[in-house]
């Protein structure tokens, strides 16, 4: 058997091929001339799989996408609490390239890190040695997370560089503020470089591996980000990753994203997949207009959207899966997911359970999620009723609890050859 989603993905491209309008950036020669024909798309799993289809070698600059992963960089190295300083999260529901500032208590600072007055602050933060600018070393860092040598479109700095008057305005401004501390035409300069960094819509994925991955590189299991990292590079895509355009973007699309003037945009969902897009022509917020009918789809066909919530089995453990499989054993096959919510209602009802030495066995291996606290109240649901007298094993095939003290492990037929289970 051949997996689906190839044939999918080239679906998706051939059926939004009939999506036109827009147009391509024009504010160097280099976009203004790129081929508004490009599509590609491509997506990882969560263990770093990745599926492609159309122009999926064609090499693009990542421009603003740029700025997500260099924040992400920053926090883990400066620590957040520094970064926040310098830099805000308000979503500023102005165009990317506003001189947008603000003024909270007595600090003005760049409202987000995704707006250029943040990148270029961003940017200004990032260490650097004798022999790595800031440019190179976002470029190495760029590289390890792709797995592959990246390398920056000359063409598109160089004339970036020559008509950067706005980016040098706002560089002006917020040295004028004290918020860069040092020269600002060199860092914008460097800023520029950063957004000219040419990758393919594959290497976006293999980068976006590690927001989707809770911080770890998937294909080499590597920690690159903390969680917190993860989470704050997250919260501030979905607020404020399509400029302003994100709330219509969160209405209908639902995925933490980031789009760039070059055609590309990347949405992460984390713990699931990651998905990135190139096609050139843009929307009036600068974002693909292709782009985002295609990323519109997956999230539909998929069932992505954010706030669509995590499908809860309201019910963990209904009551025609309480069986009492024969005498003084009793089996609850659990089922779905289990978090905050479903943990509650399944202690509830073992409250139910009487003080005795009869045998309980949780099967678990229906579970589909379970999180740090569903694990959590589940061991400590098992501790109670072990204190109450009862001995209790697990069918756990799917080790989602693997510090529980008895365990079958195996997938359970009908339990009949339980005789000595749990002894
Ligand atoms: N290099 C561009 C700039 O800073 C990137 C902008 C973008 O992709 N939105 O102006």
């Amino acid at each position: 058997m051949n997996t689906p989603v190839p044939e999918y993905l080239a679906d998706l491209l051939q059926n939004c091929k009939a999506a036109h309008g827009g147009e391509l950036a024009d504010y160097i020669p280099e976009l203004a001339s790129a081929d508004p024909n490009k599509l590609a798309v491509a997506l990882t799993t969560l263990d770093g799989l990745v599926y492609s289809a159309g122009d999926d070698d064609y090499e693009f600059s990542i421009q603003s996408i740029s700025k997500a992963f260099a924040y992400a960089y920053v926090i883990e190295k400066l620590g957040l609490k520094a970064v926040l300083e310098k830099v805000g999260v308000e979503p500023s529901g102005e165009a990317f390239n506003e001189i947008s500032l603000d003024q909270t208590d007595d600090k003005v600072k760049p409202k987000n890190p995704m707006i250029n007055s943040g990148a270029i602050t961003i940017h200004s933060l990032i260490p650097t040695t004798d022999s790595t600018d800031r440019a190179e070393t976002i470029l190495r860092f760029f590289s390890k997370l792709a797995g592959r040598d990246l390398s920056f479109d000359m063409a598109i700095y160089q004339s970036e560089k020559d008509t950067a008057f706005r980016n040098l305005s706002i560089g002006y401004s917020l040295r004028n503020l004290n918020i860069l501390e040092s020269d600002p035409i060199e860092i914008v300069e460097s800023y520029v470089k950063q957004c000219s960094i040419k990758v393919t819509v594959k290497d976006l994925v293999n980068m976006i591996g590690v927001l989707v991955n809770g911080g770890i590189l998937p294909k080499t299991g590597e920690r690159i980000f903390s969680h917190l990292t993860v989470r704050q590079v997250l919260t501030v895509m979905t607020t404020c990753g399509m400029y302003n355009a994100a709330g219509d973007w969160l209405a209908a699309v639902g995925i933490p994203a980031k789009s760039g003037v070059s055609g590309g945009i990347i949405g992460v969902l984390p713990g699931q997949v990651g998905l990135a897009v190139f096609a050139p022509k843009l929307d009036r917020y600068g974002n693909s207009v292709r782009g985002i009918d295609i990323m519109q789809q997956m999230s539909s066909d998929m069932g992505l959207h954010l706030l669509e919530g995590i499908p809860s089995s309201r019910a963990i453990v209904n009551d025609e899966d309480i069986t009492e499989v024969k005498q003084d054993v009793k089996v609850y096959k659990l089922q779905g997911v289990l978090q905050f919510s479903e943990a509650e209602r399944l202690l509830r009802k073992l409250q139910d359970e009487d003080h005795g030495d009869n045998t309980i066995i949780f099967d678990l291996s229906h579970i589909s999620l379970v999180n740090e606290v569903g694990r959590r109240m589940l061991l400590d649901g098992i501790d109670r009723l072990r204190a109450d007298g009862h001995d209790i094993a697990l069918v756990d095939p799917e080790h989602i609890l693997p510090d529980a003290k008895t365990k079958l492990n195996f997938t359970p037929k009908i339990y009949e050859d339980l005789a000595d289970i749990s002894k």
